[in-house]
């Protein structure tokens, strides 16, 4: 009854298989539930030759042409929803609900970029009488991009909706523990009438198809969502060639609690908002900083509703919470949380795995955890939460700001000087007040400091996979040419 999808490559239109495959498991249950073909060299040469001819074809069809096409896409991933929810679950582990959700976030990423398709503005500038100075904003050309697992199918489609939107054709590769939702989407672009080769979908080894692509001349353009190490390596790989790089890597989102706002609301929320596809959000709430006044109660609401999250499989009507993604994830939890009670933390609920099959692991809360302990500087990337008191709003920007990362930010506050203070000192790209929302399709969205570069959705999204182009045009040529160069 459920749809997991037949996992290949698209290349030029076509759907391909590969003799060597990779398993894809179901973290609910480990069991395999699909084999994923390995791009060879020669899948990834393809793939460029495509990518090529698809962007002299796309990049001259009419904005407005383009944008139909991914409306049409749109509009199918909304009516097949139904469908593909079960299998993003299969592959990822999050409850039904949720995987239907990503699949409405995706439509409404590639909506949003449509529209943005047809208000690619440029701009005349202002000059002297006789010379006219225009600024154009033209597509980029073949864009690699990396897609990470814990959106399937909404973390691609925002890539791929920015770079078709701006003109461009891509070469994605989708993360290999979640191939459904990348096809799925990839499904959905053929059936609107895409052309040929400018959406093409590879997987395989993630460093041999990276390290291939990225110094090839014929790509133009990086996009990467997923650890900081790898975004990382792969701009170093990518400034060998002068190749521009949009960077989506991780956080370790700070949340201030101030003393005005209601603490058990307040923490009712944000244990709810932490059980979010089991805490893997780059944005997902992790170091709470709660005024001294609201502590004990904030951190008792919280422990509270975390301790009643319903875990399962995501397939079964009442989970609330599905496993992490993989064995990786759960060694890193129990790590992260082993580390904070040894420096003294308190672990107010959770920290220890179910028994049985699956990856599953419970919302923790720690309380009072040390700034030595990991877990206040590593990114969990899982259902971990840490609650500390801080003794002023100062306090709490000064700690809020002490890590390299500047993903999203969140603070609990009715206060309008309060909101001035953070809002002018807090360094995210993000930052929300009393609401754990920091990613829409309408508004710009990505890091500072070591949480990446550029910004994806918004007006901004697709400027990232365009190039600026500067036309000077003098309408006569000059009579009397000087060496030295025309009028000051
Ligand atoms: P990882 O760093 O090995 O992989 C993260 C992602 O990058 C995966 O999708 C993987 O396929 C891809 N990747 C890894 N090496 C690559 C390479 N050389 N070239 C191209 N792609 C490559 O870690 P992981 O165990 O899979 O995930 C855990 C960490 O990843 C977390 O700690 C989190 O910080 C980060 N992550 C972030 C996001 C995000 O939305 N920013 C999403 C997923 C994972």
């Amino acid at each position: 009854m459920t749809d997991y999808p037949d996992l290949q490559l698209f290349i030029d239109d076509r759907w391909r298989n590969t003799a060597d495959t990779l398993p894809v498991l179901n973290p609910a249950t480990e069991a395999e539930i699909g084999r994923l073909p390995v791009a060879r060299q020669s899948d990834l040469d393809d793939a460029l030759d495509a990518a090529e001819r698809g962007f002299r074809v796309w990049s001259r069809t009419a904005p407005r042409v383009r944008a139909q096409i991914i409306l049409r896409a749109a509009s199918l991933l909304r009516d097949r929803g139904p469908q593909i929810a079960p299998a993003i679950t299969m592959e990822n582990g999050k409850p039904l609900v949720q995987a239907r959700m990503e699949v409405i976030r995706g439509a409404e990423f590639l909506e949003w970029d449509a529209g943005e398709a047809q208000r690619l503005y440029g701009h005349v500038v202002p000059s002297a009488p006789g010379i006219r100075y225009s600024v154009l904003r033209e597509p980029a050309g073949v864009v690699a991009g990396f897609s990470p697992w814990n959106f399937p199918l909404s973390q691609p489609a925002r890539k791929i909706a920015g770079a078709l939107a701006a003109g461009c054709a891509i070469i994605l590769k989708a993360a290999e523990e979640t191939p459904a939702g990348a096809i799925h989407l990839v499904r959905a672009f053929q059936d609107a009438g895409l052309p040929p080769g400018v959406l093409n979908l590879v997987f395989g080894h993630p460093a041999e198809i990276s390290s291939y692509l990225i110094p090839q001349d014929r790509v133009r353009v990086v996009a990467f969502t997923g650890s900081t190490a790898v975004g990382i390596s792969l701009t170093e790989l990518a400034a060998r060639s002068m190749t521009p790089v949009l960077m989506e890597l991780g956080g370790h989102a700070p949340v201030i609690v101030c003393d005005d706002v209601d603490p058990q609301a307040a923490g009712v929320m944000s244990a709810v908002r932490k059980a979010r596809n089991s805490g893997q959000v780059c944005t997902s709430p992790t170091r709470f900083f709660v005024a001294e006044r609201s502590f004990h109660s904030f951190a008792t609401a919280f422990a509270d509703r975390a301790g009643q999250v319903r875990i399962g499989n995501g397939l079964d009507a009442g989970t609330e919470m599905g496993p992490v993604a993989n064995a990786r994830r759960i060694a890193a939890m129990e790590a992260l949380v082993e580390d904070a009670r040894g420096k003294g933390a308190r672990v107010l609920c959770g920290g220890v795995r179910p028994k049985g099959p699956g990856y599953f692991f419970p919302v923790t809360v720690l309380a009072d955890v040390p700034q030595d302990a990991r877990v206040m500087r590593e990114e969990p990337f899982g259902p971990i939460a840490v609650i500390n008191p801080v003794s002023d709003l100062d306090d709490a920007i000064t700690r809020a700001n002490a890590l390299p990362f500047g993903l999203a930010a969140y603070a609990f506050t009715h206060s309008a000087a309060n909101v001035d203070r953070l809002t002018a000192d807090i360094e995210v790209g993000n930052l929300s007040i009393n609401t754990l929302e920091a990613s829409v399709a309408e508004v710009p969205f990505g890091g500072v400091k070591y949480s990446g570069h550029g910004r994806e959705g918004g007006a901004e999204g697709l400027h990232h996979y365009t190039v600026t182009k500067t036309i000077s045009h003098r309408m006569e040529l000059e009579a009397e040419p000087s060496v030295a160069g025309g009028k000051p």
